[in-house]
């Protein structure tokens, strides 16, 4: 048993799912925040439980061959990445080593898992960012949110964003000093600005921001949308979303367009998608490109195929499917979702798509027993996975291919040990680097029947 508050030395041998170094002492498990397997490091205990222990990171006293210089001056404060003091390569092989690992040890599934795609530039990759807004002695600051607290991390320039927040961020700044505008205060209640959301189309350019504020009343609205129209070229959209009550919730119910359209529009390969401030999309475009062609490629289609994408979203696999199928079922729990999957299916003039709201372990059943059945199954699930009513309507309907996109490995690992029990083979498994440097893996695999 380690003790609360002591000093010891410890090799990190793995990384957790949240980004943390794991190491051992005297077969004890010691999470370390920071810590890169094969790191030699010295930490002072700071919790001690029945099982693990949490060490804060004193010294490095042998760095792994895996650290590299994080480009960002604020990494280690920032809850936003995770492992960004680790090598892009070393990041997409322990991505690649952590699903093979899940599946080996939860799923008891030998299957092949191909190395990580990841991408050629890791960073200016997210097409949203949503930075809290707050106030430090007279100066206006914006950022991210310190690891596990509300505390504001003042960042002028994200390397993960992209570049133009830099500029978005210093005007909106200059708006709120200059204009005297007040921001909110999490233990007051008090003050206008919340949040400053933005989206960007990476192949229209088109720009969207959002000012989420504590009331209606924006001062100065003018002074700012010409402030913003002046310096951002591409600026298509400025909306105002109102939220007054105290939630962590980022949105509030009533939004208003200030300026422009109340969306901007993006496409990922053909396919042309509206966002509004509201509509989820996909924050890396580049490779979301990458695991829907991926996802596409598995699906084997030629053209004559019914096809169910479960947890469909706002329809995006749906639409790439139906590009090749004969017709494509998307279920969706979330009501604004399925209208905007309604939506995309519209502009781009398709019309072999169904959409359906509700929870799917309910709708795919029903859909089943009015005899509809699919040859090709996509599932996409949320982190918990797939419901198993779920699963059993698949391996009831018993497609040719089932094709699991999963942002968790462990619950893949789980539903790919009950499909494999029911006559499906893991064929391939790819991950694929959605979040560069954070410790997210998304993976998709193809399932074949036996
Ligand atoms: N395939 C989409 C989104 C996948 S994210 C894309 O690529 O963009 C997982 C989705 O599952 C979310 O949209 C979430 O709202 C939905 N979801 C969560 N639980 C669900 C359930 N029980 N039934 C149906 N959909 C659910």
């Amino acid at each position: 048993m380690l003790e609360k508050n002591k000093v010891y030395e410890l090799e990190i041998v793995d990384l957790g799912h949240s980004g943390e170094g794991i190491g051992k002492v005297e077969g004890f498990t010691v999470f370390v925040e920071g810590g890169l397997p094969g790191d030699f490091l010295k930490v002072r205990t700071t919790t001690v439980k029945k099982n693990y222990a949490i060490g804060k990171l004193l010294e490095i006293l042998t760095p792994s061959s895996t650290r590299s210089n994080p480009p960002c001056p604020v990494a280690h404060q920032c809850g936003g990445c995770q492992i960004m003091h680790m090598d892009y390569q070393a990041q997409l092989d322990i991505k690649r080593s952590r699903v093979e690992e899940n599946l080996r040890r939860i799923g008891k599934v030998e299957a092949k898992v191909l190395p990580t795609l990841g991408m050629d530039n890791p960073y200016e990759y997210r097409n949203k960012a949503q930075f809290p807004v707050g106030m430090m002695k007279g100066r206006a600051i914006m950022g991210f949110y310190e690891k596990g607290s509300h505390n504001i991390v003042d960042t002028p320039y994200c390397h993960i964003q992209h570049p133009i927040n830099e500029k978005i961020v210093k005007l909106i700044k200059e708006y709120i000093e200059q204009y005297q505008v007040s921001v909110y205060d999490e233990e007051t209640k008090k003050g206008l600005i919340r949040h400053v959301v933005t989206k960007v189309g990476y192949q229209t350019g088109e720009i969207m921001v959002v000012l989420v504020t504590n009331g209606k009343k924006l001062l100065h609205q003018e002074e700012l949308i010409n402030l913003l129209k002046e310096n951002i070229a591409g600026l298509k959209s400025v909306v105002q979303n109102i939220n007054d009550k105290n939630t962590n919730v980022i949105f509030g119910r009533d939004t208003i367009t200030l300026y422009g359209e109340d969306h901007i529009v993006d496409y990922i390969g053909d396919l042309k998608f509206n966002i509004s401030a509201r509509s989820f999309f996909q924050v890396n475009p580049m490779q979301t490109k990458v695991l829907y062609e991926t996802a596409l490629e598995y699906a084997g289609l030629k053209g004559d195929e019914t096809v169910f994408d479960i947890y469909c979203g706002i329809g995006t696999i749906s639409l790439f499917l139906a590009q090749k199928a004969k017709k494509v079922y998307g279920v969706e729990i979330v009501e604004a979702a399925i209208e905007d999957a309604k939506v995309n299916a519209e502009i781009n003039n398709m019309t072999n798509t169904e959409f359906y709201v509700g929870e799917a372990e309910k709708i795919v059943p029903e859909i089943y027993k009015k005899g509809i059945k699919a040859d090709v199954v996509m599932v996409d699930p949320p982190r918990k996975g797939c419901e198993e009513a779920v699963l059993e309507t698949i391996v009831n309907m018993a497609p040719e291919r089932v094709v699991y996109v999963s942002c968790n490995p462990a619950t893949l690992a789980r539903d790919l040990a009950y499909l494999q029990e029911k006559g499906y083979f893991a064929e391939v498994v790819q991950p694929v680097d959605m979040f560069p440097h954070t410790a997210h893996v998304e993976t998709v695999c193809l399932l074949t029947k036996k």
